[in-house]
């Protein structure tokens, strides 16, 4: 992938209107973040840009091609999504867990190949020696940085992640977004939600700032976002 283009995207609820004419574009090897006070629409933006939800107007071109007209496997391969928590899970084992971010990958069974990937999703957030745990056994930040090597396990080209500080103390958020440094140079496109003014400015290429459903600035860091 080399360039998303999102398109006067609306998302509207009875009530609320959620995103409200959004448009931007990311080029491989970037990093956007997505910033905005709670209910600005972050998490929906998110959920459209990989293609979970369909916008009653506008659309997300993967390439010039409307997101829409790519077969649902092909586009799981392209997106690894990180949601903002799980909302319910079984006794499952991470490394099973993390398996299933694989899927688009696999055929009838997963092969040595995908154990190796799955591995080294793991290692990539310094998981590797919890896969024999289940989710349930992990705390909140061990549970997200599980959640960011299931997206990994995809080999995904866009990797988008809403909101993945959260439940991170600093040694780890400062661990992902040089994580997120590294895939990006790597030629990874990053779309993430953040809501450290700080930390967006240090790793992003562009910036979105969102309120009310409505872009307030979109542009570089250095643009977008003053120091005072
Ligand atoms: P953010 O991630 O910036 O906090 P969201 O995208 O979660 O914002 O939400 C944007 C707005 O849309 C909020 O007002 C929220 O309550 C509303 N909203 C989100 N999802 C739904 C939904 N499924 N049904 C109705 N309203 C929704
Ligand atoms: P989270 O990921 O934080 O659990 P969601 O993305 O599910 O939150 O929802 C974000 C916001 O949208 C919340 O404020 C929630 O109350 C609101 N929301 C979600 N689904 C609906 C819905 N079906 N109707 C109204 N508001 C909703």
């Amino acid at each position: 992938v080399i360039e998303i283009e999102v398109k006067d995207v609306k998302v509207y609820y009875k009530s609320t209107k959620a995103i409200d004419g959004v448009s931007l574009h990311i080029k491989k090897g970037e990093v956007l973040c997505v910033i905005g006070p709670n209910g600005a629409g972050k998490s929906t933006l998110l959920r459209v840009i990989n293609g979970i939800l369909k916008p009653k107007i506008g659309t997300v071109y993967v390439d010039k091609r409307s997101i829409y007209e790519i077969p649902h496997k092909s586009a799981a391969k392209i997106f690894g999504y990180v949601p903002q928590k799980l909302h319910s899970f079984g006794m499952i084992s991470v490394y099973d867990f993390v398996m299933t971010g694989r899927k688009p990958h696999i055929g009838l069974v997963p092969t040595k190949a995908d154990d190796e990937r799955v591995f080294k999703a793991l290692k990539l957030v310094n998981m590797e020696n919890f896969a024999e745990r289940t989710l349930e056994e992990l705390s909140g930040g061990e549970l997200q940085r599980v959640l960011i090597a299931r997206a990994l396990a995809g080999e995904p080209e866009v990797l988008i992640l809403d909101e993945p500080t959260n439940n991170l103390d600093l040694k780890h958020q400062t661990e992902l977004l040089n994580l997120v440094k590294v895939l990006s140079n790597e030629g990874l496109i990053v779309i993430m939600s953040l809501h450290d003014l700080t930390q967006a400015y240090r790793i992003s290429d562009k910036v979105l700032l969102m309120n009310k459903g409505k872009v307030v600035a979109f542009g570089e860091p250095s643009k977008v976002l003053r120091a005072d």
